[in-house]
């Protein structure tokens, strides 16, 4: 059954997990800072930087993407997708080098579960990542 959330533009999870804060963002209930958006994808600022430059880029359908970890053949293409647009989000922001991260589980920090690339630069990054 159609809900409220799949009314709202933007939005909508399809799948059975509990829906996160990101849907909030996707549908504007919580305003951010957007950088980019095209009918599968949404890019918006992190609330809380860790490097100049650290988006979110995240796709508008979860379809049970709770994070990479959770990943089947069936994401080949937004996946593949996210990281063309990560490439190109990069190169607008005037990144010539960046670093891009997915946290998959509690163990690798991850505390959205709706998949989500960082996009991080403007700083020497380091290696190995902590
Ligand atoms: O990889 P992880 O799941 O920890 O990343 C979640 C990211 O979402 C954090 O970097 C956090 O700052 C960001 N966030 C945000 N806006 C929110 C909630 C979380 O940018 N309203």
């Amino acid at each position: 059954a159609k809900g409220r959330w799949d009314s709202i533009r933007g939005a909508g999870t399809r799948d059975e997990h509990p829906r996160t804060i990101f849907d909030e963002i996707l549908a504007r209930r919580i305003p951010s800072d957007k950088v980019y958006e095209d009918d599968l994808c949404y890019a918006f600022r992190d609330i809380n930087p860790v490097a100049p430059t650290h988006i979110l880029l995240i796709p508008k359908q979860r379809d049970g993407l709770i994070g990479l970890g959770a990943a089947t053949a069936e994401h080949e293409a937004i996946l593949g997708h996210l990281m063309v647009t990560a490439a190109a989000i990069a190169k607008k922001e005037g990144l010539n080098d960046f670093r891009l991260v997915t946290n998959s589980g509690p163990g690798a920090c991850q505390s959205v579960s709706h998949l989500h690339l960082h996009i991080l630069g403007g700083r020497q990054l380091s290696w190995p990542p902590g």
